[in-house]
């Protein structure tokens, strides 16, 4: 690759542009999961999103500004989305533009863009969330009084177009106009809310780097509640109006977010944005997403009363998933495994359990001839990326890292990992590696038994005292049910 790129530099600068011709980016972003996702050819550094929203009709109009830098020299470029699209502008010139598969959008710019050139795109749109389905779904959850966007990984195509993948990041404005009495509610901070003639202007801000994923909108009417943190961050929650039953529980957890972001961070490191909260909106889904600086929670992850194992979870999130995205989203284990172990932690904070009594149970409770062992947490598949075994025995392959290193290597690397890669991207491979440098033992076997074999490991996640195969099965733990009954999916 350096030798062909080198080369054909040298031919741009003493050749005319026939000798190097741009050419199309890709349709995907090469992700083996999903290889329509994401887009190649560009890279994107700012999108500015600007919407206009009816509760009552679901009617969503917009015009999104994107920023990027071209990546080769292009021809024409996809974005990824959905809704469908009136006008589209490169560097100020009309652009063609048609649609290709389920969420592609093939901009043809009048003239090329050169490798290197920055170049800005402008995406004006119109259309009903609700109404649009792609590979037979809807990210688009609407409401009785609005609508929200969250999904993993899609999510994006109902209300921006992006190059929707987690390896390229960005940073976000979203300013949403709603009729008064409707509030708009985003990621980041609300910079600025302005009433004019019936209508409210919601305008936020996410100024750190975030994956297309981890962008959310709400709109409808939320009750909207603000504080700091003991350590001086700012948070601001959201509750839908109308959560019936569910309303005190879910405000007795998620009003804890900044206690338990506070908490995390003894563990994890500097929390890694500049504000931090979560919003309930009153839809009928039960997952839970770790929106960028403001979780999703589905209203029905506290009809059992309150959860702050699913805040925990989510917020563990923020260090890894979302300061530290994903580069590939085989690699979902160092999302998943690590949130699913920080509930664990708060467990054993909360006398309900250890990390280790857990992680035995996870080993003891699922026989050898379970299918939950023919998962592979490292590399699950597009269909098992969010199965169960992802999170618990992924979870326990971090307990069994734990055991082999030792608290004081392991928790160097949990605070280190963060600080190593914050607000850019990593792989599992690299995750590897840094645990290697950090404990000075090797852990391919360990890693690979517990991640990349589609069976249940000989030993436990325990010391090798422990013959846990032979005992008989432990107690399941106090927190149990409830890191449960919150399963984000
Ligand atoms: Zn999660």
């Amino acid at each position: 690759m350096l030798a062909a790129a080198a080369a054909s530099a040298v031919l741009l600068l003493t050749t005319p542009a026939s000798a190097a011709a741009p050419t199309p980016g890709a349709a995907g972003a090469g992700d083996t999961y999903y290889p329509t996702y994401g887009n190649g050819g560009y890279d994107v550094t700012h999108y500015d999103i600007r919407l206009k929203y009816q509760p009552a009709t679901d009617r969503l109009e917009g015009t999104t500004t994107i920023l990027a830098t071209a990546t080769q020299d292009l021809s024409r470029f996809d974005l990824d989305f959905a809704l469908p699209v009136s006008e589209v502008l490169v560097d100020g010139h009309r652009a063609a533009f048609t649609t290709s598969g389920e969420q592609e959008l093939v901009v043809t710019p009048a003239a090329p863009l050169a490798k290197g050139s920055r170049t800005t795109v402008v995406v004006r749109y119109a259309g009903v969330p609700s109404s649009v389905s792609r590979y037979g779904f809807t990210a688009w959850l609407r409401t009785p009084d609005g609508g929200v966007a969250a999904g993993e990984p899609e999510s994006a195509w109902w209300w921006f177009p992006s190059n929707d993948h987690p390896s390229d990041k960005a940073t976000f404005d979203v300013s949403v106009l709603v009729p008064d009495g409707t509030q708009a509610i985003s990621n980041g901070l609300l910079v600025s809310q302005r009433s004019q003639l019936g209508w409210t202007r919601y305008s936020w801000r996410q100024d750190r780097p975030q994956a297309t994923y981890l962008a959310t909108l709400a709109l409808g009417r939320f009750d909207i509640t603000t504080g700091t943190t003991a350590s001086g961050l700012p948070v601001l929650n959201a509750y839908s109006r109308d959560l019936g039953a569910n309303d005190g529980a879910a405000r007795a957890s998620v009003e804890r977010t900044g206690e338990l972001v506070d908490w995390l961070s003894g563990y994890l490191g500097p929390y890694p944005f500049d504000s931090v909260g979560g919003y309930v909106p009153n839809v009928t889904t039960h997952f839970a997403l770790e929106a960028q600086t403001r979780v999703f929670y589905s209203p029905a992850q506290f009809a059992a009363g309150s959860n702050t194992s699913v805040v925990v979870h989510e917020l563990a999130h923020q260090w890894y998933g979302d300061s530290v995205s994903l580069d590939r989203w085989s690699d979902i284990w160092l999302n998943e495994g690590f949130a699913r172990y920080a509930q664990w932690m708060w467990s054993e904070h909360e006398n309900e359990g250890t990390a280790q009594e857990l992680a035995d149970y996870v080993y003891a409770s699922h026989p050898a001839d379970d299918p939950f062992w023919t998962v592979k947490p490292g590399d699950p598949g597009p269909d098992a990326q969010f199965d169960i075994a992802v999170y618990d025995r992924g979870a326990a392959a971090v307990q069994a890292l734990r055991v082999a290193v030792g608290d004081d290597a392991f928790f160097r690397i949990l605070k280190g990992w963060p600080a190593e890669h914050r607000y850019g991207n990593a792989t599992l491979d690299q995750f590897r590696s840094f645990a290697e440098r950090i404990s000075g033992k090797p852990l391919g076997p360990l890693l690979d038994t517990w991640l990349f074999t589609p069976a249940r490991p000989a030993a436990g996640p325990g010391p090798a005292t422990t013959a846990l195969a032979a005992a008989p099965a432990p107690a399941e733990p106090r927190s149990w049910q409830k890191i449960h009954e919150a399963d984000h999916r």
